[in-house]
């Protein structure tokens, strides 16, 4: 689709309008959340990558791909992210790389910031097994510079990270190191949501297997009590723990969950159906869905139970072809919206994300 760069807002916005009602009327409906023809949602989850070129990353293709999916799929506003890196990270992306993206397509993308820098601080101080005062300097420095240049949110931070492919880095740290701490305060103080990926592990487990060891750990050591600490540092600090519905060691269960939003009413949840779940054997106890397709019942019960604690984060990884195993997952996510009733659609299609992450209607 030629979604060129439009030099002013009015004719971006007439533009995006006349080719999103091109595209309803050129193509079938192709789920139920598009009963709305409106773009309305909010996407709270994604990435983009791609190649380094003269000092920079060239996103053109990859803007133009997300735009079309977020308009076929009803997504006015999605929010990226660096990936949560680690140290000696090769083609370190940072919140800076995706500003000018935010910037081309204002009301379209936003920015969180701290998984190309903060995500690195912690990981170092892992490695360290300490935290000078230099480093938290340097920590608080970056929180603040990121504010300054006007982020929505800290993230993608990560406490337990599973390495899928050989540039997909195994990372691990306490969610209750000092840095978390650390963030909860400063996230409490500028009033900005942190996002944090974690595997559940309720117990201690063996690494499933289709998981590789090295370069995976072979057992993993339970988090979910030093996480609940994180929870409880600073109850000012709102926390998106993201990847609900994307269940990798089959343990992050409707239980788990709703004891953990009784219990810390600063948690927050991205909910992300991946596309392809099947094929890729992730665990089908804990899949929203039924093998229907079909939002299980006590998923739903949740979700009525906690109206205002979920948003959509698809988790799409965005490449200039659009070929990542994760392209659809934006389609499969708002796929689920279709089976809510109309307030909570709403609630969890963008209200909530209103309010988290501050944005502007
Ligand atoms: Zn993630």
């Amino acid at each position: 689709m030629p979604t060129h760069v439009i030099c002013c807002k009015a004719n971006i916005s007439m533009f995006i309008s006349v080719v999103f009602s091109l595209i309803v009327i050129a193509l079938p409906p192709f789920s139920q959340a598009l009963e709305s023809t409106r773009v309305v949602y909010i996407d709270t989850h994604n990435h983009m990558v791609g190649k380094w070129s003269m000092g920079q990353f060239d996103f053109a293709q990859q803007e133009r791909n997300s735009l079309e999916t977020m308009d076929r799929s009803g997504v006015k506003l999605s929010l990226l992210m660096p990936m949560p890196q680690t140290v000696n990270q090769r083609m370190l992306l940072k919140a800076e790389d995706l500003f000018p993206t935010a910037k081309k397509y204002p009301g379209r993308f936003a920015v969180l910031g701290g998984g190309g820098s903060l995500n690195i601080l912690i990981q170092q101080a892992v490695k360290k097994g300490r935290v000078t005062t230099a480093m938290e300097k340097k920590f608080d420095a970056r929180v603040l510079e990121l504010v300054q240049k006007g982020v929505v949110g800290f993230g993608e931070m990560t406490a337990e990270h599973f390495s899928m492919t050989k540039e997909h880095p195994y990372e691990s740290a306490p969610p209750d190191h000092p840095l978390f701490l650390r963030l909860a305060d400063l996230a409490a103080k500028y009033d900005l949501p942190i996002d944090i990926h974690m595997e559940a592990i309720a117990e201690e487990m063996a690494m499933p297997r289709r998981f590789k060891s090295p370069p995976n750990p072979q057992t993993l050591k339970p988090n979910i009590d030093a996480f609940s600490r994180f929870l409880a540092h600073n109850r000012r600090a709102k926390i998106i723990w993201v990847h609900l519905g994307w269940d990798n060691t089959g343990q992050r269960t409707v239980a788990l969950t709703r004891k953990l939003l009784i219990e810390n009413p600063n948690l927050y949840f991205s909910v992300r159906i991946a596309s392809g779940m099947k094929k890729r054997r992730v665990s089908i106890a804990t899949f929203p869905l039924d093998t229907n397709g079909r939002l299980k019942s006590e998923w739903l019960s949740m979700f009525q139970e906690f109206p205002d604690r979920f948003i959509l984060g698809s988790d799409e990884i965005v490449k200039p072809a659009n070929d990542h195993p994760s392209a659809g997952s934006i389609h499969s996510t708002l796929g689920i919206l279709g089976q809510l009733p109309s307030q909570l659609k709403s609630q969890i299609g963008y209200k909530n994300a209103y309010f988290l992450f501050k944005l502007k209607e």
